[in-house]
């Protein structure tokens, strides 16, 4: 049967009273148009119908890692027998990990791979210590890693005893474990509106392509997904569901790589006309790339991750190399507080400006950065606009952008970050609807006025249950990109 949806009664590019038919994944006819026979249909009651919105800077995997972690610490574990109880109902029969955060040894004393089996003997557990510099194995944990033992896994009468101590790459490279279920963050971007990312981990590589790959397949991730990652991935690479993006490079203001080494990988991607993507949340970073970038020369879709801290001489830079920045305003509600504790106050009028990079005409896109961030774009947008701290102080309230200026950060495709789409004959039907007109929306920018999320023409949110057309085992094969338009 072809999937077909028609939406009555919706706002579209501003416009009121259109309806919008959706076929075999696009849309196909906007205008005043009839039910056909058998055409579900769903009356928007005049919400505004947006594209789906598209998170430019996420990291899937490890917000997916952080949202199922077990609490072993304030505020919801304070003692023992809390801890006991919390890990006991989380463990199952399962080779996949355990992971608990935020211990500390006031709740149960300085816990090793025993005391961890006494409770969790058949599945692997790994608990951080809420320094984040102590992770506690249990024993089939402690078998699942592979090569020598460095000197951070502490050693005692011969053998370790689960406690390893400033090791998080050595953990990341040595053990063996599954990626972990995104199912659940999946339907949480779907209920945001968020119908594509792009994940912007360093260390992706073509493994992570496939894991992604597979995660689409088998409808655990339902979003379209870019990645970015290192130099030596396949690009271009792209089937429907999965594109790889930008290479991504990291940079640290105390560990800068060597400047000619950067201009050369920049050089590489883009001589297979792959942009490159700079991580820079410090006024040195920035300048070290925006020199790069200088020396390299810029294609479309170079891009600025952050730009944390940027000068006036530095926009400037940005606006002459046509670079897109990738900004998150949500970090001034998040950590704004603390920035104006710690950044010099003549920085900050430089913290995640925003207005400034329009006015210049830069192109700005935005992602919630999560799990560094939170997941919620409308709480991006609304940060946006505000430009208050949580304790609701101002930063550079001259930086604050409209709500239809917030909106459109994730309004851009992944390949044209910044650039915003808009809903025509032939388009992706990736689709936002939201309860309201936008002229109400606008007022309060909220996850809960996404009434409907459509991926592909298909319902993947609704905020009324029984309209929900997709059976939930319902799994979507990778197929071959379609023509535009109907054949
Ligand atoms: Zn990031």
């Amino acid at each position: 049967m072809m999937r077909r949806l028609l939406i009555k009664n919706a706002e579209v590019n501003g416009a009121a009273a259109s309806d919008v038919r959706v076929a075999e994944g696009v849309v196909r006819e906007i205008g005043c148009l009839s039910r056909q026979s058998g055409e579900p249909m769903i009356s928007a009651n005049g919400g505004a119908l947006l594209p789906g919105l598209h998170d430019h800077h996420i990291h899937l995997m490890s917000t997916a890692a952080a949202q199922d972690s077990v609490p072993c610490g304030p505020p919801k574990v304070h003692t023992k027998n809390q801890l006991i109880e919390i890990l006991q109902r989380h463990s199952k029969s399962s080779t996949n990990w355990l992971r608990g955060i935020g211990y500390h040894e006031s709740i149960a004393g300085n816990i090793d791979r025993n005391w961890l089996d006494g409770f969790v003997p058949h599945q692997p557990v790994r608990i951080q210590h809420a320094s984040g510099r102590l992770w506690v194995l249990n024993s089939v944990a402690m078998e699942l890693l592979t090569g020598s033992f460095p000197a951070g896994v502490e050693i005692e009468n011969g053998q370790p005893t689960g406690r390893i101590y400033d090791s998080d790459q050595w953990l990341r490279e040595h053990y063996t474990h599954a990626p972990p279920d995104i199912s659940g963050l999946s339907d949480d971007l779907c209920s945001c509106g968020i119908t594509g990312v792009t994940d912007m981990t360093p260390e992706n590589n073509d493994d992570t392509v496939d894991q992604f790959m597979k995660k689409v397949a088998a409808g655990e991730l339902q979003q379209r997904i870019h990645i970015a990652g290192g130099a030596d991935m396949s690009y271009p690479f792209s089937s429907p569901f999965v594109g790889v993006g930008p290479l991504k490079v990291h940079l640290h203001e105390h560990d800068l790589p060597d400047f000619d080494d950067l201009v050369e990988s920049i050089n590489q991607v883009h001589r297979r006309q792959r942009p490159a993507a700079m991580h820079c949340v410090t006024q040195t970073e920035l300048v070290f790339a925006l020199s790069a970038f200088q020396e390299a020369g810029t294609i479309p879709g170079d891009r600025i991750e952050h730009a944390s801290v940027t000068s006036d001489d530095c926009l400037q830079q940005i606006s002459q190399l046509r670079l897109t920045v990738v900004t998150q305003p949500n970090f001034v509600r998040e950590r704004g507080d603390r920035y104006l504790r710690e950044v010099p106050q003549s920085d900050h009028p430089l913290l995640y400006r925003c207005a400034s990079f329009l006015n210049a005409g830069i192109r700005l896109a935005g992602g919630t950065d999560a799990p560094f961030g939170e997941v919620d774009p409308w709480a991006l947008m609304a940060a946006a606009v505000e430009r208050k701290t949580q304790k609701g102080r101002s930063l550079s309230p001259h930086e604050a952008l409209t709500p239809e200026e917030a909106l459109h950060l994730f309004m851009g495709s992944a390949e044209k970050p910044g650039i915003a789409r808009r809903i025509h004959p032939g388009a992706r039907a990736d689709l936002c609807l939201l309860s309201t007109p936008w002229q109400v929306a606008r007022d309060t920018l909220c996850r809960e006025n996404v009434r409907m999320t459509i991926i592909d023409g298909e319902i993947v949110y609704s905020d009324k249950a029984e309209e929900i057309t997709k059976a939930a085992s319902q799994c979507r094969q990778p197929i071959p990109i379609r023509a535009p338009a109907l054949s």
